[in-house]
């Protein structure tokens, strides 16, 4: 089955008044489209915005106001927190916070990562959802087949829609999802006015995408987990983080060094950014996020090759560390 891909950006009225879509910076049939499909895998209403970036501002600037503080889970991905600390010059204020222990009670939008990127730390769910100030869980690296945070008591789902949903790294695209109908109506409010939706172009790409993330997140998490079980036991390989799910996982390696020959040494898997595409790639993440990350962290997301393959490409790289 395939969507129409509709890039009209205005529609007749019906009857002398607005229709459904009257003007695609309010929605557009592709886009609405996409967003049932994601709806439907959340359990929630969707909305899509023009990058998961661009959905991550909207939330804290369509809910918030200045003088009031996100606690943000410490390891959460980077461009979180660097969003957070722009936004502190209209004094939106942010604190870290251990997702996996105690949350602060102060808060008045709690930021958890499921799991972290790209320390793969799970969240405490309870303790979030007995929090109360809305939850919004970024999702984004393990997808509604894995967690469904909407169902564990956030209020908020948030996704970069670029990574596995879209899956093919030709899609930039971010999505919120929720349950209450007023933040959702807050949320496209506030899309609307600045003009934040994305594009029916790339809304059609996702919804292409998401006919297949069933088949190529389960053969993902498969060879990521074969993968993770060998890195567990190489001596270059110092520690290994993966949630146990999923097609993301980092390892630590000697120094930056070290990181820099294994990542220009695979074949194989690119060395590159981003994640949840269905080509593997391997990046140090020291040259993004400084001395927030151990320097011989490398970050692996883990596409559709061959696995054998893809573990010959990694284990001969390692070899270089
Ligand atoms: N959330 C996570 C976990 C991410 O990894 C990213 C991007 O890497 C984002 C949000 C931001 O998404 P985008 O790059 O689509 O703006």
């Amino acid at each position: 089955m395939s969507v129409p891909l509709d890039r009209s950006t205005t529609w007749p009225y019906e009857d002398g008044e607005p229709g459904e879509f009257s003007y695609a910076r309010f929605s557009s049939p592709t886009v609405a489209e996409a967003e049932r499909a994601l709806g439907d895998l959340d359990g929630g209403e969707a909305l899509l915005f023009a990058s998961g970036a661009a959905a991550s501002a909207a939330v804290v600037l369509a809910l918030l106001s200045p003088g009031q503080t996100v606690a943000l889970a410490e390891g959460a991905y980077y461009g979180t927190g660097v969003l957070l600390d722009e936004l502190a010059r209209w004094d939106l204020r942010h604190v870290e916070f251990d997702q996996t222990g105690t949350l602060p009670p102060d808060a008045d939008l709690v930021w958890i990562e499921a799991p972290s990127n790209p320390f793969l730390t799970m969240p405490d769910f309870e303790a979030a959802a007995a929090h109360p100030s809305p939850v919004v869980c970024d999702s984004t690296a393990a997808t509604p087949l894995h967690v469904k945070p909407l169902e564990r008591g956030c209020d908020i789902v948030l996704h970069s829609a670029t990574k596995f949903l879209a899956g093919h790294d030709d899609a930039l695209v971010g999505a919120v999802v929720t349950r209450d109908p007023e933040t959702a109506a807050r949320l496209r409010e506030f899309r609307t006015r600045t003009g934040s939706i994305v594009a029916p172009d790339v809304a059609w790409l996702l919804l292409r995408g998401l006919q297949t993330l069933e088949v190529r997140v389960a053969r993902q998490t498969e060879t990521a987990r074969s993968i993770a079980e060998h890195l567990r036991t190489h001596p270059a390989a110092a520690i290994v983080r993966y949630p146990g799910f999923g097609a993301l996982l980092s390892f630590d390696v000697a120094d930056a060094e070290s990181a820099r020959r294994v990542e220009t040494s695979t074949r194989l898997i690119a060395n590159k950014t981003s994640l949840g595409g269905v080509t593997s790639r391997i990046e140090a993440r020291s040259r993004w996020e400084g001395d927030r990350v151990p320097p011989g962290l490398l970050r692996l997301s883990v596409g559709l090759e061959d696995p054998e393959a893809l573990w010959v490409d990694l284990e001969r790289a390692l070899a270089a560390a």
